[in-house]
């Protein structure tokens, strides 16, 4: 018999929700995992082959990102079964539908993931009165537009650097995924006179020892086109990013890339994981005992989450900024000299912070 409370441990989860409106052609799962730090905030995934347990483990992930970025918020997820390429008009009616079903659970704001976007948060927003991530003529910061993530992980990787004796001045930098987090971590590493020798996109990697122009890879992407179309560097295929020697390997794209199979090819000395999830356990734990530094997802990519409670709070673009460089940049000094110290793996390090984060909060609360 399926077991109900599969999930459930000492952090939750608080609920489980289960979203069925046949008329409309809508299934979905809102999970709200912990709201001792407060209202519940975590994206709306919308796709095909999501499942209870992706949402729940999405949800937990959320807890985590959101006590060890010290935010007043809340770990919660929820999916849409769904095309996300679906027609608009049929999109707004389930994600109208969506929202409508999730009026009363007051706990959690839903945020853009994979399938949805500031469009989805608007319309969401209308039927609600809350959700973040906005476009900005309702009071939104575009996140993606201005590198929010990609901010916190060149600020992170700022101080990782210290811990490794790396100078950011002439550093290779490999990025896997050349995306909103991708390649705005790469601009401002390049200010800091950082070096791209590789990138990759579903098109392919791209490489040169010698160093990529970030600039103008960045134009082609924002002009909707691929690394393949660029004129520089050697063409590789996807997968070749991997090999590309650097000191900073940057994977920005999708969970579980680097795993038993591959992990011993990787040729750097720090790995700083945009992407949430982007190492197995494995995979990880191989990197630890090879001495190569990994800063852990929830450390290193809170700048998203940071921007969108920021915007909540209906506070500034320069304001979320501030808080993510503050923050992230504390962090993962804390993490990492916690690591070195007690000689433990990093993500051990870090989840101790955060789980202590929560046990406090959990601690002004009446209900527990
Ligand atoms: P995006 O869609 O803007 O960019 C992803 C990039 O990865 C694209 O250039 C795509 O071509 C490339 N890509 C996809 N599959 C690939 C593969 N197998 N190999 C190489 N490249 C591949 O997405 P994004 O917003 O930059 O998000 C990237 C990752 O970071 C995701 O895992 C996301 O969950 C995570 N993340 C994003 C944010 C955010 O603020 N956007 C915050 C935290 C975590």
């Amino acid at each position: 018999m399926d077991d109900t409370f599969r999930f459930a441990d000492a952090f939750g989860p608080s609920r489980i929700i289960h979203i069925h409106r046949p008329g409309v052609g809508l299934k979905a799962i809102v999970v709200v995992d912990n709201t001792a730090c407060g209202v519940a905030i975590g994206g709306v995934r919308m796709a095909p082959d999501v499942s209870v347990e992706e949402c729940f483990r999405l949800a937990r992930a959320m807890t985590w990102k959101n006590a060890a970025a010290s935010l007043r918020h809340g770990g919660g997820k929820s999916v849409i079964f769904g095309n996300p390429r679906m027609a608009g008009k049929e999109k707004e009616r389930v994600i109208r539908a969506f929202a409508a079903s999730i009026r009363d659970i007051a706990d959690y704001v839903p945020g853009p993931d994979m399938g949805t976007d500031e469009l989805c948060m608007g319309w969401i927003n209308d039927e609600t009165g809350r959700a973040v991530g906005l476009p900005g003529a309702i009071g939104g910061i575009p996140l993606d537009e201005i590198g929010a993530t990609g901010f916190g992980l060149a600020a992170s990787i700022d101080v990782a650097r210290t811990f490794i004796d790396l100078d950011l001045k002439g550093a290779r930098v490999a990025v896997q995924g050349f995306g909103a987090v991708g390649k705005h971590a790469m601009r401002f590493l390049a200010e800091k006179g950082a070096i791209l020798v590789g990138a990759s996109d579903t098109s392919g990697t791209l490489a040169d020892p010698g160093g990529l122009d970030p600039s103008a890879l960045i134009a082609l992407k924002d002009a909707g086109r691929s690394l393949r179309e660029s004129a520089a560097g050697q063409k590789l295929p996807g997968d070749a990013i991997i090999d590309v020697p650097c000191d900073i390997w940057i994977p920005a794209a999708r969970p579980d890339v680097i795993n038993e199979g591959n992990v011993k090819r990787l040729n750097t000395r720090l790995v700083a994981q945009g992407a949430n999830i982007p190492c197995t356990v494995e995979a990880e734990g191989a990197l630890h005992q090879r001495g190569v530094l990994v800063i852990p997802d929830f450390i290193a990519n809170a700048g998203g989450v940071i921007c969108a409670a920021v915007e909540y709070q209906k506070g500034t673009q320069k304001a979320a900024f501030d808080y993510i460089d503050e923050h992230i940049r504390a962090n993962t000094r804390t993490v990492l000299e916690d690591a070195k110290r007690k000689r433990i793996p990093p993500r051990a390090a870090a989840l101790a912070l955060a789980e202590e984060r929560v046990r406090t909060a959990t601690g002004t609360r009446r209900w527990r």
